[in-house]
């Protein structure tokens, strides 16, 4: 849909807002606490657009620890920051599954999770589906509340953002008349450019070049174990072989392969360690029982 999606419009709105305000462009700067690493890509490689509105993103669950300790040491007294009540209980029902289709008058079908998505695409290929006007697709299950940059249980967290979402329903007149007030001129910056299809998985421009990457890949692929744990970074094993084919990763990404590499003496320890922590950060392999899972989830 050539629709600009909401996290554009929103920093839209907010810029001209501050700007107004009289705040020279220059100075401001918009930040998305974001619970998906889809919306990163969003952000820094948008679909119909050269740029985004948005400044920068910033994952939730690194805002979500310092948040927490700031709120342990009990400081209280601290007011909570002024913030615009422009949130709608369909704003908040948005992020969730059917959260978009249910606000479509056409056949309208939500499909959450990648498995289904793509099991879903293919049965569209194949042509055993038909006379769909709109297709929901969420990569995650239980859509962005099942992100994996999310704190928590993905099905509390829907069953939290439901309840909140019935609570601003009550007060939902005032706030649609708030929502009239606003800056953006919805056909001005409403709507997308063309939408180009983008160069997947192209290995090199010189096609001689390509494949001989291709063969190194599939050679690669002898040695990668074909877990697609995701350990290593990229999403499955085939992903990292062509990363490394391109020269943008290493074959001692892989944490299995660490592991012959260190008992082959090609590797120390040490350097699988560092090279883990490049990936994932440091943070994330120190304890934390607030992780999913872990004896503090939902403290
Ligand atoms: S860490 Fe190794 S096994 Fe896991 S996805 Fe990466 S290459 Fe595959």
């Amino acid at each position: 849909m050539r629709v600009n999606p909401p996290i554009d419009m929103t920093a839209m709105y907010y810029r001209e807002k501050l700007k107004t305000a009289g705040i020279p462009e220059e100075q401001i700067g918009l930040f998305y606490a974001t619970p998906c690493a889809a919306k990163i890509a969003a952000v820094k490689s948008p679909v119909g657009e050269i740029k985004s509105a948005v400044t920068g993103v910033i994952n939730i669950d690194f805002l979500y620890n310092r948040i927490l300790k700031f709120l342990s040491l009990k400081y209280t007294e601290t007011e909570p920051p002024q913030t615009d009540d422009l949130l709608t209980s369909r704003g908040i029902l948005w992020s969730l599954t059917r959260g978009e289709v249910t606000h479509f008058s056409g056949r309208g079908l939500a499909i959450d999770g990648i498995k289904n998505v793509n099991e879903f695409l293919e049965n569209i290929e194949n042509e055993k589906l038909d006379k769909v006007d709109f297709l929901e697709l969420r990569a995650c299950d239980e859509s962005c509340a099942g992100g994996i940059l999310i704190r928590g249980n993905r099905f509390l967290t829907v069953e939290r953002l439901k309840n909140r979402s019935e609570e601003y329903g009550a007060r939902e007149d005032d706030r649609n008349l708030k929502m009239d007030e606003g800056f953006i001129d919805i056909n001005e910056h409403g709507f997308l450019g063309n939408i180009e299809p983008r160069p997947m998985g192209k290995l090199d421009e010189d096609l001689s070049i390509a494949l001989r990457k291709m063969e190194r890949k599939r050679r690669l692929m002898c040695f990668l174990p074909g877990f697609d744990c995701a350990a290593c970074g990229a999403p499955d094993c085939q992903t990292l072989s062509e990363d490394i084919v391109k020269g943008e990763a290493q074959i001692s990404q892989c944490i299995f392969m660490q592991q012959q590499m260190i008992k082959q003496n090609l590797l120390s320890q040490d350097h699988a360690f560092r090279i883990t922590e490049n990936i994932w950060g440091a943070e994330r392999l120190e304890k934390n029982c607030n992780k999913m899972g872990a004896e503090d989830e939902n403290n």
